[in-house]
């Protein structure tokens, strides 16, 4: 029995896969996305955490770490800005387009994401209808007071100094405005996130893996409060099981067709 029901719901190709999604977007009414570093690759960022990726040839600088070594914040700059070619030039893909065309057509109040790279505020929506799991690496904010700097003017004094930089009103150090490893959730986001979750009636899961936790007891809690939940990604996740809708395919072909005017 449970062999015909992931037959049923694991979309047999592209096609099929895109008509039932697109059933289900005309049948909801509030729907929220949740995404994670695929809807992004095909932007040029880098997933972090795939095999090869940035995490496993460089061990992430945990957030009790940053805050105790001066060098320590420096290598985490040096790391920064070594990306920065790759952030400043990418633009939402095929996958954001299409969100930010359901959130125009009123149909997604909000996304939750796992990224953080600014690409869906890049597609149109407004940085409130963000809510970002893991901050954002576009800028820069002060770990004690929460001053928000930009990256060029932390550059700028990185260069100066050598040293990674610190808060110009109380000298704490500044920091991507990111959640290292072993740094809290952020509680607000975790608070609407769960409020989004428990009132839609489509969940769309998209390019994550859904292993990070609490991030992804995300769809779960949606699925339990009565929403559909459509898992689109390239590879198997841990929640296909418990799916309506699964579309093993590229992310950008899979929400092209969704890319409105
Ligand atoms: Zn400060």
């Amino acid at each position: 029995m449970a062999d015909a029901r992931v037959f049923d719901v694991i979309a047999k190709d592209l096609r099929s896969g895109v008509e039932a999604l697109g059933d289900m977007i005309a049948e909801a009414r509030t729907i929220i996305p949740f995404t994670g570093a695929g809807i992004s690759t095909e932007c040029g960022i880098p997933d972090f955490r795939s095999p090869g990726g940035l995490w496993t040839r460089n061990r992430p600088i945990p957030f009790d770490e940053f805050v105790a070594s001066p060098d320590a914040r420096a290598e985490a700059w040096r790391r920064r800005f070594a990306m920065e070619p790759t952030f400043a030039v990418a633009r939402p893909g095929r996958g954001h387009r299409a969100l930010a065309s359901l959130h125009r057509a009123g149909k997604i109040p909000a996304v939750i994401t796992q990224n953080i790279d600014n690409l869906h505020q890049m597609s149109g929506f407004a940085a409130d209808a963000v809510i970002e799991l893991h901050g954002n690496t576009t800028y820069a904010k002060c770990i004690g007071c929460g001053q928000v700097y930009d990256l060029p003017w932390a550059r700028q004094r990185f260069d100066e100094t050598g040293c990674a930089p610190d808060c110009t009103a109380c000298e704490e150090p500044v920091k991507t405005a990111t959640i290292s490893f072993g740094q809290a959730m952020p509680e607000a986001e975790m608070r609407r996130a769960t409020e989004l979750a428990q009132h839609c009636d489509l969940f769309l899961a998209i390019g994550s893996s859904l292993v990070v936790w609490p991030a992804a007891g995300f769809p779960l809690m949606a699925r339990n409060c009565g929403a559909r939940l459509v898992i689109i990604n390239n590879e198997p996740t841990e929640q296909d099981d418990l799916a309506d809708l699964v579309i093993r395919h590229d992310i950008g072909e899979a929400l092209g067709p969704f890319v409105g005017n």
